[in-house]
């Protein structure tokens, strides 16, 4: 018998009374993510929410009822991080049912940032790509954004009712420990009940892909250096099944915590070798590396996951100055460059 998708719609019932519903995400290599209910008599604690957008909405709708609820019935959302896949969709069943929202509280930061109706991104992105030598790509980039404002305006992102720090959050079936887990964004939190041994991962262990680090308005000054730290923390507790946020439920959330760890120290390897083949700028070392699991040319990427490769190999190569294998120093041209230590 073929499996099912992982993303095929609907709700597979991972444990008793919880259910995991991935909901679709449109022109995104993601292909969905994961929601997960948590069932208890009439009413449901979700974990995550989906990006706002009427498909995700009747979906979500589509897999509450058959796991035997309605969108009414969703008490409160708990969501791992700030990024619009995961939360978005939160303040839109809010806003029909007065559910509650709650994210870690070190997603304050961006969260406010995008809250703002000021909010220009650009400016960000065009300051990272400056330093990382890579005009080339910022005209782009310019370019795609002006496109952008012609589709509408930046739609401001909602505040959460609570702000979650690490402790225990006691539902009416389980109880759930909030673990500050950030790197993927400054403020992630997974949920891991204990008793059922299921860790509700966000996007902090992701069975198939590597997380992405730190691409978020404001975020943290070694956002590797923490993810790496936090993948620890995953190792320091009792190993679970992994729910994750994108792919199929898998069984060791430590098993994929140990190959993600050993990913990076190979990456964080190649990066200082290709200094010392001869690339000095951000730019050029994300140009010598290979990309995805196909091992892909950075120009044969996207212009977005290009943007977001640079600010994945500027965390790779500081962390190698943080180890104190490369020396950093800023030009006049505001162009930052590597050399060996
Ligand atoms: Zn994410």
């Amino acid at each position: 018998m073929k499996q099912r998708a992982w993303d095929e719609p609907g709700a597979e019932q991972v444990l008793d009374g919880v259910f995991r519903i991935p909901l679709p995400l449109p022109d995104d290599g993601l292909r969905a993510v994961n929601v997960y209910a948590i069932s208890e008599g009439s009413s449901v604690t979700m974990i995550d929410a989906g990006w706002a957008l009427a498909e995700s909405l009747a979906a979500l709708e589509r897999g509450l009822a058959e796991a035997g609820h309605s969108l009414s019935d969703i008490e409160q959302f708990l969501v791992t991080h700030s990024h619009g896949d995961h939360y978005a969709q939160a303040a839109t069943v809010r806003r029909m049912f007065g559910s509650e929202v709650s994210i870690g509280a070190g997603e304050r930061g961006s969260i406010e940032a995008m809250a703002d109706p000021a909010f220009e991104p650009f400016s960000r992105i065009e300051q990272s790509l400056k330093r990382a030598g890579a005009e080339e790509l910022l005209s782009d980039m310019l370019a795609w954004r002006r496109g952008a404002r012609d589709k509408g305006p930046h739609v401001p992102w909602e505040l959460p009712d609570r702000w979650l720090s690490a402790g225990t959050i006691s539902l009416k079936s389980r109880d759930l420990e909030v673990v500050d887990t950030p790197g993927h964004t400054a403020g992630h939190v997974v949920f891991h009940d204990l008793v059922a041994g299921v860790l509700f991962a966000g996007d902090h262990v992701l069975p198939r892909i590597t997380p992405s680090i730190g691409f978020e308005p404001g975020g943290a000054d070694l956002p590797l250096a923490d993810f790496l730290d936090s993948q620890r923390v995953v190792l320091e507790r009792p190993d679970a099944r992994l729910l994750p946020a994108h792919g199929p439920v898998t069984d060791s959330t430590h098993a994929r915590a140990e190959e993600l760890i050993a990913h990076h120290e190979k990456r964080l390897d190649e990066t200082a070798a290709a200094v010392d083949s001869g690339a000095s700028t951000t730019y050029e070392v994300a140009q010598h590396l290979g990309w995805t699991r196909h091992e892909r040319r950075l120009a044969e990427l996207d212009m977005f996951n290009q943007n977001l490769a640079i600010g994945e190999t500027r965390a790779h190569l500081d962390v190698c100055v943080v180890r104190g294998w490369l020396d950093a120093s800023e030009g006049t041209d505001g162009i930052v460059r590597y050399t060996r230590a």
